[in-house]
């Protein structure tokens, strides 16, 4: 049986990895494309962003985490999937066949349609994107040692406070006085404003937690900006709906995601790109395709969307590999409903401080921020053991 994995995120790596564990040699053909050579940590990305942590940190290659003997990779772009003809095609020609697919493309940055987004706009989404987002930061720096008339050099604009934008501004202020060392810049002219559309930071987040966030946050000088749309992106930062302009060489977009573009060409139901699949995780209609990660979509009882997490895309990539042995092994999936067990929810606020709801439990500061680091070390145990963590691990910083 052929089966095929798009995509080496944490929903297509998982899927991979399980099947690596349980089938034996020769079981089935499967085969992994992804974009690059490596698997990248998303859930750290902001970090290396701010440049409060190398890049080669969130990089792990593929060849160290999964068996050649057994697993096919690529590294291609897939350009295009048919699930009438069970084929896909790869940005270089080649078409690719499958009995059994697995969709884990991940998700595109949502922009809403706001204008000069795209073209004015860095974005925390991968490695290759947030090397640019460190490098013109440090280059701001020089650029204004040599036009010191020039603020909006060193004005740092994050739109959308959501978890990502939150994280990406708690690591930003921790960089911030070692850049104004290293360039010689009084930390005075540094403005870091967050700016939110909606009433308060963090939507929907427990209120105590997002009080003791924005507390943290605007001790390390980070300004709010809340119920505050941004409308237009320019090369001169941004217009924002109550048609305040703020001038800005950095502007970082963290307003939120959707599904992968390529989810939409596949002629099924789709809400902001993301498939609707039925309760085994499969494309509505078709046996063997698995929709997992962001590209998905999956309700909680309450007819409620669980939000897009790696958290959600790992347990669904556990669960489409074991209805895949099934496959393989009794020629059916198991009759058991994909079930997400939620674990919590935990956020850096840089170093050493971070909120989080585990459980029944609030957490904050230090026990948060050790919490988290826990968790990013769980996941790497995960994948690669003992000498992942060792490797890419985070500790106390
Ligand atoms: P991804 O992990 O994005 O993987 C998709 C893969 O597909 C990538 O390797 C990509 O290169 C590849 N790909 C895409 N298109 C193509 C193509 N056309 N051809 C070939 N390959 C392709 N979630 C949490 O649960 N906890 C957290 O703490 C957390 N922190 C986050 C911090 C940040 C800064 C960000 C941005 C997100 C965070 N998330 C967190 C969300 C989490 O990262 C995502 O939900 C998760 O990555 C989704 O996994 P996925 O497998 O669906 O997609
Ligand atoms: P998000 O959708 O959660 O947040 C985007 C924020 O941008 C929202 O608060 C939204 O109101 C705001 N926004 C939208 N349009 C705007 C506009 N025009 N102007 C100003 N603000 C605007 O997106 P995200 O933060 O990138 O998170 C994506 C997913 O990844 C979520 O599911 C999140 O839970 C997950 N994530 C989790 C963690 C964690 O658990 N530590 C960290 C990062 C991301």
């Amino acid at each position: 049986m052929k089966v095929l994995i798009l995509g080496a995120g944490y929903g297509g790596l998982m899927t991979a990895l399980q099947l690596q564990k349980e089938l034996d040699y020769n079981e089935a053909e499967i085969t992994i494309v992804n974009k690059h050579s490596y698997h990248y940590i998303t859930t750290h990305l902001h970090a290396p962003a701010a440049g409060t942590l190398p890049t080669d940190r969130v990089k792990i290659e593929l060849d160290d985490l999964i068996d050649r003997e057994k697993i096919n990779r690529i590294q291609q772009e897939v350009v295009k999937i048919s699930l009438e003809n069970k084929s896909v095609k790869l940005k270089d020609g080649q078409i690719l066949v499958y009995d059994v697919l697995v969709i884990a493309l991940g998700s595109d940055i949502e922009t809403f349609g706001i204008k000069g987004l795209k073209e004015h706009a860095f974005v925390i989404r991968s490695v290759n994107s947030v090397r640019l987002i460190r490098e013109h930061i440090e280059y701001m720096f020089a650029k204004y040692k040599t036009e010191p008339n020039r603020p909006e050099y060193l004005t740092f604009i994050v739109g959308g406070a959501g978890f990502t934008g939150i994280e990406f501004v708690g690591e930003l202020a921790d960089r911030v006085p070692e850049l104004c060392k290293e360039f010689d810049v009084d930390p005075k002219v540094v403005r870091i404003f967050n700016i939110e559309a909606a009433p308060s930071v963090l939507p929907g987040f427990d209120e105590q937690l997002v009080e003791h966030a924005v507390e943290v946050l605007k001790s390390k000088g980070v300004e709010f900006h809340i119920n505050t749309p941004i409308k237009e992106v320019t090369a001169e930062g941004v217009i924002l709906e109550n048609g305040e302009e703020i001038k800005s060489a950095t502007v970082v977009w963290t307003g939120g995601v959707r599904g992968n573009q390529l989810i939409d060409t596949l002629g099924i139901e789709t809400i902001r790109s993301r498939a609707k699949v039925d309760f085994y995780l499969r494309a509505p209609g078709y046996k063997d395709v698995f929709i997992i990660g962001d590209s998905s979509i999956v309700f909680d009882e309450n007819g409620k969307p669980y939000p897009p997490t790696a958290q959600i895309a790992v347990q669904e990539g556990e669960y489409v590999a074991k209805q895949i042995v099934s496959l393989i092994r009794n020629g059916e999936i198991k009759k058991t409903p994909f079930k997400f067990q939620y674990l919590g929810t935990v956020a850096s606020l840089g170093r050493r401080e971070a909120i989080g709801k585990v459980g029944k439990w609030k957490i904050k500061g230090m026990t948060a921020s050790l919490m988290k680091q826990l968790i990013d070390n769980r996941y790497l145990y995960s994948i690669g053991g003992l000498p992942l963590i060792f490797k890419k691990g985070k500790f106390l910083r």
